[in-house]
């Protein structure tokens, strides 16, 4: 698998989220054929380049493109929330690796300033809740609750007490949280995108349907945003805040709505 051939110049950044945003398990194809054919289209008509942001690590988020049958690779990925990844011409990927390296140093330090007071939090969680403390390789600290209500209890009960690191943030996606750097997050690493190409935040589209889609939803990030019908509730309000599209399509349908919305306005 490929991507599209390569842009000299291009005009615009698309960047969207992959689960619940762009792929939906219970359709088949989980995403949307016409989506592709608008990428196509959208390359020519208006010389977009086209990524993933999404929480899924390099593999897994591989994976998903071979399972939701992509036709041909975006031109750059951001796993975890964080780490950017560009394209090369035979289907591989690069890290893009001056953030990379400042993004893992930052996060090692801090997890390294931080760590009694994850010990509290994870002592905290763990004797309030059912929810279980993750912790592995180049993953420090995490948390899968059993229910939203159990992890909408934990942010609560975690955002005052995370305020004395000030560097210290999570990013949550329904039961999951990945506790992180402040600076490093799926708005800041598509700003980094945009800047590679020079391009300013205008010019960038985003859409996301989850918590961890706030940052990349902000016009700091992003001058065109969406998110779909099916998206929670902070999500909508910060779209529509923003003067975003919140389409009545769900998932891959609602991508294809918004990308209509903003790059078919031209047409009658
Ligand atoms: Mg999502």
């Amino acid at each position: 698998m490929q991507t599209l051939p390569v842009l000299p110049m291009p005009a615009a950044i698309l960047s969207f989220d992959f689960d619940g945003t762009l792929h939906d398990p219970a359709s088949d194809p989980a995403v949307p054929v016409e989506f592709f054919e608008l990428i196509r289209e959208l390359r020519l008509r208006h010389r977009v380049l086209w990524g993933i942001n999404t929480g899924r690590s390099l593999g897994h988020l591989q994976e998903g493109f071979v399972e939701s049958k992509f036709p041909f690779l975006p031109d750059w990925v951001v796993a975890r929330e964080r780490e950017i990844y560009l394209a090369d011409r035979s289907g591989g990927w690069l890290p893009h690796a001056p953030w990379n390296r400042q993004c893992e140093l930052e996060v090692h330090g801090l997890f390294q300033r931080a760590a009694k007071l994850l010990a509290r939090i994870r002592q905290e969680v763990e004797e309030h809740t059912g929810a279980k403390w993750m912790e592995w390789h180049g993953e420090p600290a995490g948390v899968i609750a059993q229910t939203e209500e159990e992890m909408a209890w934990i942010v609560e009960r975690v955002t005052p007490m995370a305020a004395a690191e000030p560097h210290l943030s999570w990013q949550r996606n329904s039961i999951w949280l990945r506790f992180g750097h402040r600076d490093f997050h799926k708005g800041s690493s598509l700003s980094e995108v945009a800047r590679i190409h020079r391009l300013p935040a205008g010019c960038c589209f985003a859409m996301g349907d989850s918590h961890n889609d706030l940052d990349m939803l902000d016009p700091a990030h992003a001058g065109m945003t969406a998110c779909p019908a099916n998206a929670v509730e902070e999500i909508r309000a910060k779209v529509a805040g923003g003067g975003g599209l919140i389409t009545t399509a769900v998932h891959g349908h609602g991508v294809i709505e918004a990308l209509r919305h903003y790059f078919h306005k031209d047409r009658a």
